[in-house]
Parts: C-alpha cells; structure tokens; sequence
C-alpha cells in the first residue's frame, strides 16, 4: 500500500515536470529570442550617432500632469524614464538634450499654471528643439483615463507628417514587442508640441498611471530602464530606414 502511494507521488511529479516543460522551452525561447532582438538593436546603433535628440519629459513645476493613484506624479515619472533615455542615448554617440532637468515648467514665474503659461511652457520646449536644428524630438508622458482598465504604451505623430509617422511607429513597434501591455497603434493627432516643431516629432506615452498594475510597473527603475531602452530601440529603427532620395539640384 505505502509503495504504492509512493509510485502514484512519483508519477505526479513526473506529470508536473512534463506539464511545465514546454512553458520552460517557450519561455527560454522568449530569453533567447530577445537576446537575439537587443543584439540586432546593438549592432544597428551607429544609426543614432552625432544626431541630435531633443528629449521632452512632459510636465514640471506647477504642471504635475496626471495622477496616479499611489500619489505619484506624471512629471516625475517622465522625468526618470528621460534622464534614462537620454544616457542610453548619450552612450550610443548621440547627443541628447533635455528640455528640462529638474521638477520645473519652462514658463516664467506664475503663481498658478493657466493656459497662457501652458502655451509658453510648451511653446519654448518646441523653440529649444527648432533652435537647434534638432533631428527628432520626442516628448514622454505617461498616459490616464477614467477606466482603469485601459492600458499599454502608445505613440502619437502630426497629422500630414510622413517622417513623424514613421517615428512614431518605429517606436510603437518597439513598445509591442518589449513592454508590458502590447497592441496598441501609433496614431496621428493634432497636438500643440507636434504641430510647431519643424524636425520629425512623436508624443510618447509609455503606459497608463491609472492602472494599477501598470503604475506599478512604471514606478519599478527596472522596468523605467527597459522603458527607456525600447524607446531608444525605435529610435534606432526610425534611423535605421532608408530616407528617401532627394533630387539635387
Ligand atoms: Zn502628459
């Protein structure tokens, strides 16, 4: 009788083990697979060299932007992810400017955020990218809605801009096959930052602070790191396509 019960304890085990192999040899092959991706991001980084990236963490100062619901702020949030972004950027041989190092709006002094300050704060983060003659300029910002279902990363470009579109979508790409919360479409909506600025331009929002699981996430440095790695990812894929050929004169 105890033999028994022992041959049927061995044989569960055997069961388990065969149950959990094939989620073993899919998630090694994820590993694996993933390692292969990050190699081919790697080895096409030269693409980013000497191009000059204006990094825009949204927000700052007295504009917290949204809220989430440990308390935590958009602008701090951005702010982490940007700086991170900004460093991978900076080790690649890009040179990467932030519009903003600090908790701060580009606004002159007001005692309360109004929508005039809103414009200059806005309208000086697209002037720092025009001034310089940047490449690209992509703005972090972490997106809320009312249901807190709603979830995952998600980019926007200008209407009518080829080049931003193609921005917006290599960084989308990126995000469905590396962040948490994949299948979301990069899309094209009129936004004041994308409109001014003359270079090719995307508003990213790297996930939804009123989800809880996914202000979790975005709160983990482990997570903002790989957050900030995928958008330089699309950065890299964005460069790395042929440009169209202009005829000389
Ligand atoms: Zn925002």
């Amino acid at each position: 009788m105890r033999k028994f019960a022992h041959h049927v304890h061995i044989r569960k085990r055997y069961i388990i083990a065969l149950l959990l192999l094939p989620a073993l040899l899919i998630s090694g092959f994820q590993k694996v697979s993933s390692y292969f991706e990050e190699q081919h991001i790697a080895a096409l980084s030269w693409t980013v060299a000497n191009k000059l990236i204006v990094i825009d963490p949204g927000h700052g100062g007295l504009d917290p932007g949204a809220l989430g619901t440990t308390g935590i702020h958009e602008k701090d949030m951005v702010l982490e992810v940007s700086k991170k972004l900004a460093l991978i950027l900076q080790e690649a041989g890009a040179e990467a400017v932030l519009t903003r190092e600090t908790d701060r709006d580009l606004s002159d002094p007001v005692a309360d955020y109004s929508y005039q300050a809103k414009i200059q704060d806005l309208s000086r983060r697209v002037e720092l990218a025009n001034s310089r003659n940047a490449d690209i300029f992509v703005s972090v910002h972490v997106n809320s809605f009312s249901d807190p279902r709603e979830d995952g990363p998600q980019t926007f470009s200008q209407p009518g801009s080829a080049e931003s579109k193609k921005l917006a979508q290599a960084i989308q790409f990126e995000f469905n096959r590396f962040l948490a919360n994949p299948g979301r479409e990069a899309k094209q909506v009129d936004y004041f930052a994308n409109r001014m600025t003359k270079m090719p331009s995307t508003i990213v929002e790297i996930g939804f602070i009123t989800n809880p699981k996914e202000e979790k996430l975005l709160l983990d440095e482990h997570y903002q790191n790989k957050v900030a790695w995928t958008i330089y990812a699309g950065i890299v894929r964005y460069f790395a396509q042929p440009k169209p050929a202009f005829a000389l004169p």
